[in-house]
């Protein structure tokens, strides 16, 4: 990694007050070292402390400089696979264990910010909304899906309805989750950050984990010192290169982006969005926007690959907000940055155990933000000997890229560019 200061995201320009944390020049010992300081470090870390662990974390940049304070701040529950399309891989008892915890992520952030008094611009709500029949259809055997599992919480919402809560012309109809919403991720991350701290956590930064030495009781080494623990919790993600090679055959980082506009004013945000919720669209290759704190919009769409500076990100996601929502024609777009996060091949998130003391959680694909706060409590379980919950994920099968990381790539790309066919042809 040679670029370690955060983009120059709006995220960035609008971060709380934070302390400068030093870079580890020691050597320490602790219970967990967590390489990583994205929700999945910090979510792992604060259960720990709050279960009595004690807790270094290694964050090879800053806090929240990886997909965690850079993402669309849209909590959407569950996973990114259909439930029924799991139940069909794994079987029903592994399904029901993975179901129930599908909306889990959404009330740990909220019982995360209550506890913490994280300032992080949490609102309540999302809708995934249907640009087609079919895809009204599919989120009505979603909703139906749900209620077997218990999550009885999801509305449907009509033509009429879903122009009540979003002003599209495009969208059939829709799907509205209250235990969806949205918040400020940077902000999330580093009220998490802080809280780690306050049960007496160690957080250093600039500290990369550069090699690992496996064994009974494992070091983690930095350019400048290291750290020997009972367990590692490995949670560099997309961001993670080849410290752990096991891990990088099954994965694939990918790059995507998002527009913040400029703030847009209390009038016409309230008549984009009138009661402030999140929206998706149900496309393979989805849209996403929200209102920020200060109203402007956030606007996040596709995968696309190599696209680095803002004027080029710009070229290709305003087009795409300006489809959805043409009223904004005339609204300067004040920052655009990019961000990875990491993909397999199920989509599903790669879990499990390396020897009896490395843990890892990473590549949920997309859709991360509840399912890595409900990691940290898994991995927590599971350190603390409970393993039931760390199983049902870390059973889910995985599958090396076709052609490995050198040559998946293109070949990830070539699967977005059907998926995006897929979406623009309705199938
Ligand atoms: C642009 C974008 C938009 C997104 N929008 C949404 C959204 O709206 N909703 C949603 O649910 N999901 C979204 N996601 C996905 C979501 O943000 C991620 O799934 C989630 O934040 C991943 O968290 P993480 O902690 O696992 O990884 P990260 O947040 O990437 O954190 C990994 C951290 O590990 C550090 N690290 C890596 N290697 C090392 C090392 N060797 N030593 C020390 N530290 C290391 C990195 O510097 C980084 O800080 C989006 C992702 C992106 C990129």
């Amino acid at each position: 990694m040679t670029n370690t200061s955060y983009p120059a995201s709006y995220y960035a320009a609008s971060a709380n007050p934070v302390p400068a944390r030093p870079a580890l020049q020691d050597d320490v010992e602790t219970d967990v070292c967590v390489i990583g300081a994205g929700y999945t470090g910090l979510s792992s870390a604060l259960f720990l402390l709050e279960n009595g662990f004690k807790v270094t974390v290694l964050e090879a940049a800053k806090v929240g400089f990886g997909a965690s304070g850079r993402n669309g701040g849209q909590i959407v529950n569950s996973y990114s696979r259909d439930i029924d399309v799991i139940e069909r891989s794994v079987g029903p008892q592994q399904a029901q264990l993975l179901g129930n915890m599908a909306f889990e992520g959404g009330r740990i952030i909220r019982e995360r910010v209550a506890k913490y008094q994280i300032q992080c611009d949490l609102k309540d709500g999302g809708v995934f909304a249907a640009l087609t029949a079919k895809q009204m259809g599919h989120l009505e055997s979603q909703k139906r899906l749900w209620e077997r599992f218990g999550h009885t919480q999801l509305e449907l919402l009509d033509q009429r309805r879903i122009r009540e809560v979003v002003a599209c012309d495009e969208y059939v109809g829709g799907m509205l989750d209250m235990s969806g919403g949205h918040i400020h991720p940077l902000n999330l991350a580093l009220g998490e950050a802080a809280a780690v701290e306050s049960l007496g956590g160690v957080i250093y930064e600039q500290s990369p984990a550069v090699r690992i030495e496996r064994g009974a009781s494992p070091v983690v080494h930095t350019p400048q010192g290291k750290v020997r623990a009972k367990f590692i919790i490995v949670a560099g993600n997309a961001y993670l290169g080849n410290l752990v090679p096991e891990l990088a055959a099954k994965s694939m980082p990918c790059g995507t982006q998002v527009i913040a506009t400029e703030p847009l004013g209390d009038e016409l945000a309230r008549s984009l969005l009138p009661q402030d919720y999140c929206v998706e669209d149900c496309n393979y290759l989805l849209d996403y926007y929200r209102l920020t704190g200060d109203k402007r919009l956030i606007f996040g769409g596709g995968v696309v690959y190599g696209a680095r500076d803002p004027a080029n990100i710009e070229a290709i996601i305003r087009p795409k907000m300006l489809k959805a929502l043409p009223q904004l024609k005339d609204v300067k777009i004040d920052y655009a940055w990019t961000g990875n996060f990491l993909l397999t091949l199920s989509r599903l998130p790669q879990v499990g155990r390396l020897g009896d003391n490395i843990y890892y959680s990473q590549g949920c694909s997309g859709h991360g933000v509840t399912y890595t706060h409900l990691a940290g409590k898994v991995l927590a379980e599971a350190l603390r000997g409970q393993a039931e919950r760390f199983d049902a994920f870390a059973d889910l099968p995985h599958y090396p890229f076709p052609g490995g990381q050198l040559l998946g790539t293109p070949l990830a790309a070539m699967g977005a560019w059907y998926y995006g066919l897929r979406d623009k042809l309705g199938f």
